[in-house]
Protein backbone atom coordinates (compact mmCIF):
# COMPACT_ATOMS: atom_id res chain seq x y z
CA UNK A 1 0.00 0.00 0.00
CA UNK A 2 2.68 2.18 0.89
CA UNK A 3 4.74 1.94 -2.82
CA UNK A 4 1.68 2.70 -4.50
CA UNK A 5 0.95 5.56 -2.33
CA UNK A 6 4.55 6.84 -3.30
CA UNK A 7 4.34 6.11 -6.91
CA UNK A 8 1.39 7.68 -7.35
CA UNK A 9 2.66 10.88 -5.20
CA UNK A 10 6.38 10.71 -7.65
CA UNK A 11 3.99 10.33 -10.95
CA UNK A 12 1.90 13.32 -10.37
CA UNK A 13 5.32 15.07 -9.14
CA UNK A 14 6.72 13.75 -12.53
CA UNK A 15 3.67 14.98 -14.19
CA UNK A 16 3.42 18.45 -13.02
CA UNK A 17 7.25 18.91 -13.61
CA UNK A 18 6.78 17.72 -17.75
CA UNK A 19 3.92 20.22 -17.98
CA UNK A 20 5.29 23.27 -16.49
CA UNK A 21 9.34 22.20 -18.18
CA UNK A 22 7.07 22.29 -21.51
CA UNK A 23 5.42 25.44 -20.42
CA UNK A 24 8.80 27.24 -19.50
CA UNK A 25 9.87 26.25 -23.42
CA UNK A 26 6.74 27.54 -24.73
CA UNK A 27 6.87 31.00 -23.19
CA UNK A 28 10.81 30.89 -24.27
CA UNK A 29 10.16 30.33 -27.57
CA UNK A 30 6.98 32.95 -27.37
CA UNK A 31 9.84 35.40 -25.67
CA UNK A 32 12.07 34.88 -28.49
CA UNK A 33 9.64 35.16 -31.36
CA UNK A 34 7.85 38.22 -30.13
CA UNK A 35 10.77 40.15 -30.03
CA UNK A 36 12.34 38.88 -33.76
CA UNK A 37 8.85 40.05 -34.75
CA UNK A 38 9.92 43.59 -33.23
CA UNK A 39 13.02 43.57 -34.69
CA UNK A 40 12.21 42.77 -38.08
CA UNK A 41 9.00 45.71 -38.02
CA UNK A 42 11.73 47.82 -36.83
CA UNK A 43 14.25 47.06 -39.60
CA UNK A 44 11.00 47.09 -42.18
CA UNK A 45 9.91 50.54 -41.35
CA UNK A 46 11.80 52.05 -44.60
CA UNK A 47 11.24 48.94 -46.75
CA UNK A 48 7.99 49.93 -46.37
CA UNK A 49 8.34 53.53 -46.80
CA UNK A 50 10.00 53.23 -49.53
CA UNK A 51 8.10 50.37 -50.98
CA UNK A 52 11.55 48.73 -51.39
CA UNK A 53 9.92 45.15 -51.73
CA UNK A 54 13.57 43.62 -52.47
CA UNK A 55 15.11 44.70 -49.45
CA UNK A 56 12.18 43.62 -47.47
CA UNK A 57 12.27 40.25 -49.22
CA UNK A 58 15.81 40.11 -48.09
CA UNK A 59 15.22 40.41 -44.53
CA UNK A 60 12.73 37.86 -44.34
CA UNK A 61 15.10 35.29 -46.33
CA UNK A 62 17.64 35.92 -43.60
CA UNK A 63 15.45 34.88 -40.26
CA UNK A 64 16.08 31.67 -41.03
CA UNK A 65 19.64 31.81 -40.17
CA UNK A 66 18.92 33.28 -37.12
CA UNK A 67 16.27 31.24 -36.30
CA UNK A 68 16.34 28.17 -38.23
CA UNK A 69 12.38 26.83 -37.45
CA UNK A 70 10.95 29.61 -38.95
CA UNK A 71 8.25 28.22 -41.30
CA UNK A 72 6.65 31.94 -42.98
CA UNK A 73 7.32 35.49 -42.33
CA UNK A 74 5.55 38.17 -43.57
CA UNK A 75 5.40 41.65 -43.28
CA UNK A 76 1.92 43.57 -44.49
CA UNK A 77 1.20 46.98 -45.28
CA UNK A 78 -1.18 49.10 -43.51
CA UNK A 79 -3.97 47.50 -45.66
CA UNK A 80 -3.24 44.24 -44.01
CA UNK A 81 -1.85 43.22 -48.07
CA UNK A 82 1.01 41.29 -47.88
CA UNK A 83 4.36 43.07 -49.54
CA UNK A 84 6.97 40.87 -48.72
CA UNK A 85 6.67 37.22 -47.48
CA UNK A 86 9.40 33.80 -47.09
CA UNK A 87 8.01 30.15 -46.89
CA UNK A 88 10.66 27.99 -45.96
CA UNK A 89 10.91 25.17 -48.96
CA UNK A 90 8.38 22.39 -48.40
CA UNK A 91 6.10 23.85 -45.72
CA UNK A 92 2.60 24.13 -45.89
CA UNK A 93 0.83 27.53 -46.55
CA UNK A 94 0.36 29.67 -43.00
CA UNK A 95 -3.05 29.64 -41.58
CA UNK A 96 -3.59 32.37 -39.59
CA UNK A 97 -5.15 31.30 -36.03
CA UNK A 98 -8.50 33.22 -35.48
CA UNK A 99 -7.45 34.81 -32.39
CA UNK A 100 -4.32 35.72 -31.02
CA UNK A 101 -3.58 36.45 -27.14
CA UNK A 102 -3.35 40.02 -26.08
CA UNK A 103 0.17 40.28 -26.52
CA UNK A 104 0.41 38.94 -30.35
CA UNK A 105 0.89 35.05 -30.22
CA UNK A 106 -1.40 31.46 -30.48
CA UNK A 107 -0.07 28.00 -31.01
CA UNK A 108 -1.49 26.49 -34.12
CA UNK A 109 -0.66 22.67 -33.96
CA UNK A 110 2.93 22.28 -33.72
CA UNK A 111 3.38 26.02 -34.86
CA UNK A 112 3.52 29.28 -32.84
CA UNK A 113 2.63 32.25 -34.63
CA UNK A 114 3.12 35.94 -33.67
CA UNK A 115 2.37 39.33 -34.74
CA UNK A 116 4.14 42.58 -34.45
CA UNK A 117 2.75 46.19 -35.38
CA UNK A 118 5.40 48.62 -37.61
CA UNK A 119 4.87 51.87 -36.37
CA UNK A 120 6.84 54.69 -37.89
CA UNK A 121 8.32 57.59 -36.01
CA UNK A 122 5.16 59.45 -35.81
CA UNK A 123 3.61 56.34 -33.88
CA UNK A 124 1.27 55.64 -37.05
CA UNK A 125 0.78 52.11 -37.86
CA UNK A 126 2.19 51.05 -41.33
CA UNK A 127 2.12 47.68 -41.37
CA UNK A 128 2.70 44.56 -39.49
CA UNK A 129 5.16 41.43 -39.29
CA UNK A 130 3.97 38.20 -39.01
CA UNK A 131 6.42 34.81 -38.22
CA UNK A 132 5.44 31.76 -37.62
CA UNK A 133 8.24 28.56 -36.02
CA UNK A 134 7.39 25.43 -35.91
CA UNK A 135 7.73 24.01 -32.40
CA UNK A 136 10.00 21.09 -33.70
CA UNK A 137 12.04 20.47 -30.05
CA UNK A 138 8.63 20.08 -28.45
CA UNK A 139 7.61 16.79 -29.34
CA UNK A 140 11.62 15.87 -28.62
CA UNK A 141 11.40 17.34 -24.82
CA UNK A 142 7.93 16.08 -24.47
CA UNK A 143 9.19 12.37 -25.27
CA UNK A 144 12.32 13.19 -23.10
CA UNK A 145 11.07 13.78 -20.43
CA UNK A 146 8.58 11.06 -20.10
CA UNK A 147 11.52 8.94 -21.07
CA UNK A 148 13.08 10.13 -18.11
CA UNK A 149 10.15 10.41 -15.81
CA UNK A 150 9.50 6.87 -16.86
CA UNK A 151 13.14 5.71 -16.01
CA UNK A 152 13.23 7.01 -13.07
CA UNK A 153 9.43 5.23 -12.39
CA UNK A 154 10.86 1.95 -12.52
CA UNK A 155 13.86 2.80 -10.44
CA UNK A 156 11.75 4.02 -7.93
CA UNK A 157 9.50 0.65 -8.26
CA UNK A 158 12.09 -1.41 -7.22
CA UNK A 159 13.57 0.49 -4.55
CA UNK A 160 10.24 0.60 -3.06
CA UNK A 161 9.70 -3.04 -3.77
CA UNK A 162 13.37 -3.73 -2.23
CA UNK A 163 12.86 -1.38 1.17
CA UNK A 164 9.38 -3.16 0.73
CA UNK A 165 10.68 -6.55 0.78
CA UNK A 166 13.46 -6.10 3.57
CA UNK A 167 11.13 -4.42 6.16
CA UNK A 168 8.23 -6.88 5.39
CA UNK A 169 11.09 -9.93 6.09
CA UNK A 170 11.99 -8.21 8.82
CA UNK A 171 8.28 -7.35 10.16
CA UNK A 172 7.28 -11.25 9.48
CA UNK A 173 10.59 -12.95 10.63
CA UNK A 174 9.61 -11.58 14.09
CA UNK A 175 5.52 -11.97 13.68
CA UNK A 176 6.23 -15.63 12.89
CA UNK A 177 8.80 -16.23 15.84
CA UNK A 178 5.82 -14.80 18.29
CA UNK A 179 3.22 -16.79 16.53
CA UNK A 180 5.67 -20.24 17.05
CA UNK A 181 6.12 -19.29 20.40
CA UNK A 182 2.90 -18.50 21.62
CA UNK A 183 1.81 -22.20 19.89
CA UNK A 184 4.97 -23.68 21.44
CA UNK A 185 3.61 -22.21 24.95
CA UNK A 186 0.23 -23.43 24.10
CA UNK A 187 1.35 -26.96 23.43
CA UNK A 188 4.09 -27.57 26.10
CA UNK A 189 2.58 -25.23 28.90
CA UNK A 190 6.46 -24.14 29.24
CA UNK A 191 6.29 -20.35 30.11
CA UNK A 192 9.53 -19.99 30.81
CA UNK A 193 11.23 -18.62 27.62
CA UNK A 194 10.49 -14.98 27.05
CA UNK A 195 11.44 -13.59 23.44
CA UNK A 196 14.61 -10.98 23.13
CA UNK A 197 13.74 -7.92 20.65
CA UNK A 198 15.68 -4.83 20.48
CA UNK A 199 13.24 -3.45 17.89
CA UNK A 200 11.75 0.11 18.62
CA UNK A 201 8.53 -0.64 16.31
CA UNK A 202 4.71 -1.75 17.62
CA UNK A 203 5.89 -5.62 16.97
CA UNK A 204 8.55 -4.69 20.10
CA UNK A 205 5.60 -3.70 21.59
CA UNK A 206 3.49 -6.43 21.02
CA UNK A 207 6.74 -9.09 22.26
CA UNK A 208 6.93 -6.63 25.46
CA UNK A 209 3.23 -7.45 26.22
CA UNK A 210 3.58 -11.48 25.54
CA UNK A 211 6.58 -11.64 27.70
CA UNK A 212 4.84 -9.70 30.19
CA UNK A 213 1.51 -11.95 29.85
CA UNK A 214 4.22 -15.43 29.91
CA UNK A 215 5.88 -13.68 33.34
CA UNK A 216 2.05 -13.33 35.12
CA UNK A 217 0.99 -16.72 34.29
CA UNK A 218 4.47 -18.33 35.18
CA UNK A 219 3.79 -16.25 38.43
CA UNK A 220 0.17 -17.64 38.89
CA UNK A 221 1.24 -21.15 37.85
CA UNK A 222 4.21 -20.99 40.60
CA UNK A 223 1.63 -19.65 43.49
CA UNK A 224 -0.67 -22.57 42.13
CA UNK A 225 1.79 -25.12 42.34
CA UNK A 226 3.33 -23.91 45.71
CA UNK A 227 -0.33 -24.06 46.87
CA UNK A 228 -1.07 -27.86 45.55
CA UNK A 229 1.51 -29.23 46.83
CA UNK A 230 1.17 -27.17 50.86
CA UNK A 231 -2.52 -28.19 50.46
CA UNK A 232 -1.77 -31.68 50.18
CA UNK A 233 1.08 -31.86 52.54
CA UNK A 234 -1.66 -30.95 55.21
CA UNK A 235 -3.83 -33.10 54.65
CA UNK A 236 -1.98 -36.01 53.78
CA UNK A 237 -1.14 -36.09 57.78
CA UNK A 238 -4.21 -35.94 59.22
CA UNK A 239 -5.82 -38.07 56.83
CA UNK A 240 -2.87 -40.95 57.52
CA UNK A 241 -3.70 -40.59 61.03
CA UNK A 242 -7.87 -41.17 60.10
CA UNK A 243 -7.01 -44.02 58.31
CA UNK A 244 -5.14 -45.27 60.94
CA UNK A 245 -7.54 -45.27 63.83
CA UNK A 246 -10.58 -46.76 61.22
CA UNK A 247 -8.60 -49.44 60.09
CA UNK A 248 -8.17 -50.09 63.56
CA UNK A 249 -11.46 -50.41 64.09
CA UNK A 250 -11.79 -52.24 61.28
CA UNK A 251 -10.03 -54.76 62.79
CA UNK A 252 -11.64 -55.08 66.07
CA UNK A 253 -15.41 -54.30 64.58
CA UNK A 254 -17.16 -57.58 64.07
CA UNK A 255 -20.65 -56.47 64.27
CA UNK A 256 -22.83 -55.56 61.49
CA UNK A 257 -23.83 -52.66 60.53
CA UNK A 258 -21.17 -51.15 61.97
CA UNK A 259 -18.57 -53.48 60.24
CA UNK A 260 -19.74 -52.18 56.61
CA UNK A 261 -19.79 -48.21 57.64
CA UNK A 262 -16.44 -48.65 58.84
CA UNK A 263 -15.24 -50.59 55.35
CA UNK A 264 -17.71 -47.92 53.77
CA UNK A 265 -15.37 -45.05 55.17
CA UNK A 266 -12.37 -46.84 54.94
CA UNK A 267 -12.64 -47.02 50.95
CA UNK A 268 -13.71 -43.72 51.01
CA UNK A 269 -10.45 -42.40 52.77
CA UNK A 270 -8.55 -44.70 50.36
CA UNK A 271 -10.02 -42.76 47.73
CA UNK A 272 -8.78 -39.47 49.52
CA UNK A 273 -5.36 -40.63 49.84
CA UNK A 274 -5.40 -41.65 45.91
CA UNK A 275 -6.29 -37.96 45.34
CA UNK A 276 -3.91 -36.74 47.34
CA UNK A 277 -0.82 -39.07 46.58
CA UNK A 278 -1.47 -37.45 43.02
CA UNK A 279 -1.39 -34.25 43.74
CA UNK A 280 1.92 -34.90 45.78
CA UNK A 281 3.33 -36.49 42.59
CA UNK A 282 2.19 -33.51 40.32
CA UNK A 283 3.66 -31.26 42.71
CA UNK A 284 7.03 -32.61 42.86
CA UNK A 285 6.99 -33.09 39.06
CA UNK A 286 6.10 -29.03 38.71
CA UNK A 287 9.23 -28.63 41.21
CA UNK A 288 11.26 -31.38 39.02
CA UNK A 289 11.81 -33.77 42.51
CA UNK A 290 10.27 -36.44 40.99
CA UNK A 291 13.18 -38.78 41.13
CA UNK A 292 13.48 -42.53 39.56
CA UNK A 293 14.69 -45.44 41.82
CA UNK A 294 16.25 -47.39 39.29
CA UNK A 295 16.52 -51.53 39.06
CA UNK A 296 16.44 -54.32 37.49
CA UNK A 297 13.30 -56.65 37.20
CA UNK A 298 10.99 -58.94 35.53
CA UNK A 299 8.27 -57.27 33.54
CA UNK A 300 5.81 -60.26 33.41
CA UNK A 301 5.99 -60.40 37.15
CA UNK A 302 4.85 -57.23 37.77
CA UNK A 303 2.03 -57.26 35.07
CA UNK A 304 0.94 -60.63 36.70
CA UNK A 305 1.02 -59.05 40.19
CA UNK A 306 -0.42 -55.65 39.47
CA UNK A 307 -3.48 -57.95 37.14
CA UNK A 308 -3.83 -60.14 40.43
CA UNK A 309 -4.15 -57.74 42.60
CA UNK A 310 -6.23 -54.96 40.83
CA UNK A 311 -8.38 -57.39 39.66
CA UNK A 312 -9.76 -58.07 43.53
CA UNK A 313 -11.06 -54.40 43.50
CA UNK A 314 -12.22 -54.50 39.86
CA UNK A 315 -15.04 -57.63 39.82
CA UNK A 316 -17.39 -56.37 37.17
CA UNK A 317 -14.19 -56.83 34.66
CA UNK A 318 -12.12 -59.41 33.54
CA UNK A 319 -8.77 -58.51 33.07
CA UNK A 320 -7.10 -60.69 30.35
CA UNK A 321 -3.21 -60.96 29.98
CA UNK A 322 -2.58 -61.46 26.35
CA UNK A 323 1.33 -61.75 26.43
CA UNK A 324 4.44 -62.62 24.23
CA UNK A 325 6.97 -62.26 27.01
CA UNK A 326 9.39 -64.85 28.53
CA UNK A 327 11.26 -64.21 31.46
CA UNK A 328 12.20 -60.73 30.31
CA UNK A 329 13.35 -57.82 32.00
CA UNK A 330 14.09 -54.35 32.00
CA UNK A 331 15.40 -51.64 34.16
CA UNK A 332 12.94 -48.93 35.15
CA UNK A 333 11.33 -47.80 38.48
CA UNK A 334 9.27 -50.98 39.24
CA UNK A 335 7.04 -49.07 41.71
CA UNK A 336 6.24 -46.36 39.42
CA UNK A 337 5.80 -48.36 36.44
CA UNK A 338 3.50 -50.33 38.54
CA UNK A 339 1.60 -47.39 39.53
CA UNK A 340 1.31 -45.99 34.78
CA UNK A 341 -0.22 -49.81 34.72
CA UNK A 342 -2.30 -49.14 38.03
CA UNK A 343 -3.36 -45.81 36.36
CA UNK A 344 -4.18 -47.00 32.74
CA UNK A 345 -5.79 -50.46 34.15
CA UNK A 346 -8.29 -48.12 36.39
CA UNK A 347 -8.79 -45.84 33.53
CA UNK A 348 -9.77 -48.82 31.38
CA UNK A 349 -12.20 -50.30 33.76
CA UNK A 350 -13.57 -46.48 35.12
CA UNK A 351 -14.38 -45.77 31.20
CA UNK A 352 -15.78 -49.15 29.70
CA UNK A 353 -19.01 -49.24 32.49
CA UNK A 354 -21.02 -52.11 31.56
CA UNK A 355 -18.49 -53.64 29.55
CA UNK A 356 -16.66 -57.20 30.45
CA UNK A 357 -12.91 -57.27 29.40
CA UNK A 358 -9.89 -55.33 29.65
CA UNK A 359 -6.86 -56.80 27.59
CA UNK A 360 -3.15 -56.50 28.49
CA UNK A 361 -0.85 -56.95 25.76
CA UNK A 362 2.75 -56.93 25.86
CA UNK A 363 5.74 -57.53 23.72
CA UNK A 364 9.71 -56.53 23.13
CA UNK A 365 11.57 -55.13 20.09
CA UNK A 366 14.97 -54.80 19.56
CA UNK A 367 15.05 -51.68 21.45
CA UNK A 368 12.43 -51.88 23.46
CA UNK A 369 9.46 -53.57 25.83
CA UNK A 370 5.77 -52.24 24.71
CA UNK A 371 2.45 -52.58 27.01
CA UNK A 372 -1.07 -51.67 25.64
CA UNK A 373 -4.10 -51.53 27.72
CA UNK A 374 -6.84 -52.38 25.72
CA UNK A 375 -11.09 -51.42 26.25
CA UNK A 376 -13.74 -51.38 24.82
CA UNK A 377 -15.39 -48.73 26.80
CA UNK A 378 -16.53 -45.46 25.46
CA UNK A 379 -13.40 -44.30 23.70
CA UNK A 380 -12.17 -41.11 23.56
CA UNK A 381 -12.63 -38.03 20.10
CA UNK A 382 -10.14 -37.83 17.85
CA UNK A 383 -9.61 -34.62 18.50
CA UNK A 384 -9.13 -34.57 22.06
CA UNK A 385 -6.54 -37.37 21.94
CA UNK A 386 -3.77 -35.05 21.83
CA UNK A 387 -4.85 -33.32 25.18
CA UNK A 388 -5.34 -35.91 27.25
CA UNK A 389 -2.23 -36.03 28.79
CA UNK A 390 -2.47 -32.58 29.75
CA UNK A 391 -2.33 -31.38 33.49
CA UNK A 392 -6.23 -31.69 34.76
CA UNK A 393 -7.63 -32.12 31.53
CA UNK A 394 -10.97 -34.64 31.41
CA UNK A 395 -12.72 -35.16 28.12
CA UNK A 396 -15.98 -32.99 27.63
CA UNK A 397 -18.20 -36.56 27.79
CA UNK A 398 -16.90 -38.31 30.58
CA UNK A 399 -16.12 -35.05 32.76
CA UNK A 400 -19.83 -34.85 33.86
CA UNK A 401 -21.00 -38.67 34.45
CA UNK A 402 -17.44 -40.46 35.47
CA UNK A 403 -15.54 -38.80 38.17
CA UNK A 404 -11.77 -37.98 38.42
CA UNK A 405 -9.27 -35.09 38.44
CA UNK A 406 -7.58 -35.30 34.86
CA UNK A 407 -4.32 -35.84 36.82
CA UNK A 408 -3.60 -39.76 36.14
CA UNK A 409 -2.72 -39.01 32.53
CA UNK A 410 -0.22 -36.30 33.06
CA UNK A 411 1.64 -38.03 35.70
CA UNK A 412 2.10 -41.36 33.71
CA UNK A 413 3.17 -38.98 31.21
CA UNK A 414 5.95 -37.35 33.39
CA UNK A 415 7.20 -40.96 34.20
CA UNK A 416 7.72 -42.72 31.14
CA UNK A 417 8.87 -39.34 29.71
CA UNK A 418 11.71 -39.73 32.57
CA UNK A 419 12.53 -43.20 31.69
CA UNK A 420 12.83 -41.93 27.75
CA UNK A 421 9.63 -43.97 26.77
CA UNK A 422 6.97 -43.26 25.16
CA UNK A 423 3.36 -43.02 25.90
CA UNK A 424 0.56 -42.90 23.14
CA UNK A 425 -3.09 -43.45 22.39
CA UNK A 426 -4.24 -45.21 19.56
CA UNK A 427 -7.84 -45.05 17.64
CA UNK A 428 -10.08 -48.44 18.27
CA UNK A 429 -13.25 -49.34 16.87
CA UNK A 430 -14.79 -49.17 20.27
CA UNK A 431 -13.43 -48.62 22.89
CA UNK A 432 -9.58 -47.17 23.46
CA UNK A 433 -5.75 -48.68 23.55
CA UNK A 434 -3.02 -46.90 25.61
CA UNK A 435 0.13 -47.87 25.14
CA UNK A 436 3.56 -47.18 26.55
CA UNK A 437 7.29 -48.27 25.83
CA UNK A 438 9.89 -48.30 27.64
CA UNK A 439 13.55 -48.44 26.12
CA UNK A 440 15.87 -51.46 26.77
CA UNK A 441 19.28 -51.39 28.58
CA UNK A 442 18.79 -47.89 30.52
CA UNK A 443 19.99 -47.42 33.44
CA UNK A 444 20.39 -43.46 33.77
CA UNK A 445 18.03 -42.23 36.49
CA UNK A 446 16.80 -38.64 36.08
P1 LIG B 1 -9.15 -38.87 35.35
O1 LIG B 1 -9.47 -40.24 34.86
O2 LIG B 1 -8.93 -38.81 36.81
O3 LIG B 1 -10.10 -37.84 34.87
P2 LIG B 1 -6.76 -39.12 33.69
O4 LIG B 1 -5.62 -38.18 33.55
O5 LIG B 1 -6.44 -40.50 34.05
O6 LIG B 1 -7.74 -38.43 34.72
O7 LIG B 1 -7.51 -39.12 32.31
C1 LIG B 1 -7.75 -37.90 31.64
C2 LIG B 1 -9.01 -37.99 30.80
O8 LIG B 1 -8.77 -38.86 29.69
C3 LIG B 1 -10.18 -38.59 31.52
O9 LIG B 1 -10.90 -37.61 32.20
C4 LIG B 1 -10.98 -39.19 30.38
O10 LIG B 1 -11.76 -38.17 29.81
C5 LIG B 1 -9.93 -39.60 29.36
N1 LIG B 1 -9.61 -41.04 29.44
C6 LIG B 1 -8.54 -41.59 30.04
N2 LIG B 1 -8.53 -42.92 29.86
C7 LIG B 1 -9.62 -43.24 29.14
C8 LIG B 1 -10.17 -44.45 28.61
N3 LIG B 1 -9.59 -45.63 28.81
N4 LIG B 1 -11.30 -44.35 27.88
C9 LIG B 1 -11.89 -43.18 27.67
N5 LIG B 1 -11.42 -42.00 28.13
C10 LIG B 1 -10.30 -42.01 28.84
Amino acid sequence: MQVFTSLLVLSIVFIVFIISDINNYKQRRVRNILSLAQIVGNNSIPTLQFQDNEAAKQILSELHNVIPEIVHATILDKNNKAFASYTKPGADSLVMPATLAEEGFAFAGRKLVAESPIVDNGNQAIGKVVIAIELSELEQIRQSKYKLATLLLFMAIGFSLLIAILVQRYISRRLLLLVNRMKEVNETGDYNDPITDNGKDEISTLIKVYNDMLLRIKESQQRKDEFIGIASHELKTPLTSIKGYVELLNLIEEKQPNKQYIQKTLDNIKKLERLIKDLLDVSKIQSGQLELNMQEFNVNDLLHETIVSFQMIASGHKIIKEDALANETVIADRQRIEQVLINLLSNAIKYSPGESRVIVRSRMTDKELIIQIRDFGIGIPKEEQASIFERFYRTKDTSIHISGFGLGLYICRDIINRHEGRIWIETEDRGSAFYFSLPLKTNGNK
